[in-house]
């Protein structure tokens, strides 16, 4: 029976890399090599125990970590098996019982406690695999599923070979439970995991440069926050819309990092294996390498100090968690977006000289969709609506975009006092004029325009005014 569809493009595009990336190795399999396969779906499912444990221990850390049984798990969480991961994710989810959570958290919950929905076809198979791995069959429940998974991988791991046919049949019963699992994650398409490469401050807010690992490519993205978050480390967050800036984003790290794979020369999404005195290894099921990135020791050792009481959660999560609403928001290019942008801008430029002024505004709102810190962009795309005439209030928008990235761009400041004067706004126009005087005391047209308004541009006394302070021009 063929996987539908729909589950292999909800699995390679929205599930996080590295389960996206072992998927599309298993496809990829030989058909005949079934234990080859069949080791692809269980590392499936070891991949989902791991992530969802990092996601519940950050969480359960972050609510204040008040259960000293679970406490004591994670001070000796430094060679954790997959029963262990298991483990701190029941227990960590259990913990939640009666605590308010947040959605993620909830949706966890949900999930690994749920009501079941399991097919007559995969309570069969998960019968039969049962009675091979000679272990009673599990209830219609998740977690009786996950530990028949967590029996069938030691077994694997240590077991006796099997022949062909046995092969054969373990795959054919494991095939439809772990792809159950994975069909059950959808609510993980509202979270993606994204590791933050970069923080820059621009015009008063944080310009987070981010790799998005959902799918089994990572797609570059932006986006400002008035927080910022730490950079080199890997989140999963919420976004409210993919222009914006997260709604929740919460540190996986070290439990899941982001790193350059020294063997295969590409990043690839590592897992906690093992920490040995000051050492710490990480794993790679994409790609099955091994990595001692020493940085993460720290993160681990905080987590300790937490545990023991020796730091505070606030510096425990300093910079590595995102609670609020973000009001100001921005793109997502996918590519290289100035590229694009600068491409956009020229064919953009090009139209409004032969006045094809629609073409031209279709290419500059591209443009600065694309990359919002173009000015070029901008101001050719408020010259075009102005020259067009329909859309006054966005061309006062795109030049103020424009103010916003330049307040010394004279020509910008000038075109808001020509459309304010127009408007009959004086007061808004006069604070234009004056700015771009101030920008470029040359400029006779601005001059002009204020001494017609009636006053004098060397008497200065509203160059101080804020344009966007002045209630006209708020509306
Ligand atoms: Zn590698």
């Amino acid at each position: 029976m063929a996987v539908s569809e729909d589950l292999k493009d909800f699995i390679e595009y929205k599930l996080p890399y590295p389960l996206a990336v072992v998927y599309r190795n298993y496809r990829n399999q030989d058909e005949e090599d079934w234990q080859e396969r069949t080791r692809l779906l269980v590392a499936l499912f070891e991949i989902t125990v791991k992530i969802l444990a990092s996601i519940t221990i950050k969480s359960y850390l972050l609510d204040g970590g008040k259960d000293s049984n679970l406490n004591e798990r994670l001070k000796s969480f430094t060679r954790p098996a997959l029963g262990h991961w298991l483990e701190v994710l029941r227990e960590g989810l259990k913990y939640f019982k009666d605590r308010p959570r947040t959605p993620l958290v909830n949706h966890l919950y949900e999930f690994l406690f749920g009501r079941l929905k399991c097919s007559e076809e995969i309570q069969q198979k998960a019968g039969r695999l049962a009675r091979s791995l000679e272990t009673a069959p599990p209830k219609a429940d998740r977690l009786a599923y996950f530990d028949l998974l967590v029996t069938l991988r030691n077994k694997m791991a240590h077991g006796a070979r099997l022949s062909p046919e046995e092969y054969r049949e373990r795959f054919e019963c494991v095939r439809p439970i772990v792809e159950a699992q994975l069909n059950d994650l959808r609510f993980m398409a509202d979270y993606p995991i994204v590791y933050v490469s970069e923080v820059k401050v621009s015009s008063g807010l944080f310009d987070h440069i981010v790799q998005n690992c959902n799918g089994k490519d990572f797609e570059r993205q932006r986006f400002r926050a008035e927080e910022p978050l730490d950079d080199h480390q890997l989140y999963i967050c919420q976004f409210e819309d993919l222009k914006s800036a997260p709604v929740f984003a919460l540190s996986l790290s070290p439990f899941m990092v982001f790193e350059y794979c020294t063997d295969c020369k590409r990043e690839q999404i590592f897992f906690l294996n093992e920490l040995r005195g000051k050492k710490i290894e990480f794993l790679s099921y994409q790609c099955g390498h091994l990595l001692t990135p020493p940085e993460h020791i720290s993160d681990l050792q905080d987590i300790f100090d937490f545990l023991s009481g020796k730091v505070s959660v606030e510096d425990l999560f300093r910079g590595r968690v995102l609670g609020r609403k973000v009001p100001r928001t921005l793109v997502s290019p996918t590519q290289d977006e100035k590229a694009i942008c600068a491409r956009l801008v020229a064919l953009g430029e090009t139209c409004l000289l032969e006045e094809r002024v629609e073409e031209a505004i279709a290419y500059l709102r591209k443009a600065v969709a694309l990359d919002p810190d173009a000015e070029a962009a901008h101001f050719l795309l408020a010259t075009a609506l102005l020259y067009q005439g329909e859309a006054i209030d966005e061309a006062i928008h795109e030049y103020k975009e424009v103010t916003r990235l330049n307040p010394q761009n004279a020509l910008a400041q000038l075109a808001l006092g020509k459309i304010f004067i127009e408007l009959g706004d004086s007061t808004a126009a006069r604070a234009r004029l004056a700015l771009a005087l101030e920008a470029d005391p040359a400029n006779q047209e601005a001059r002009e325009l204020l001494q017609t308004l009636g006053l004098s541009p060397v008497t200065g006394t509203f160059i101080s005014v804020d344009p966007e302070e002045t209630g006209s021009e708020k509306e």
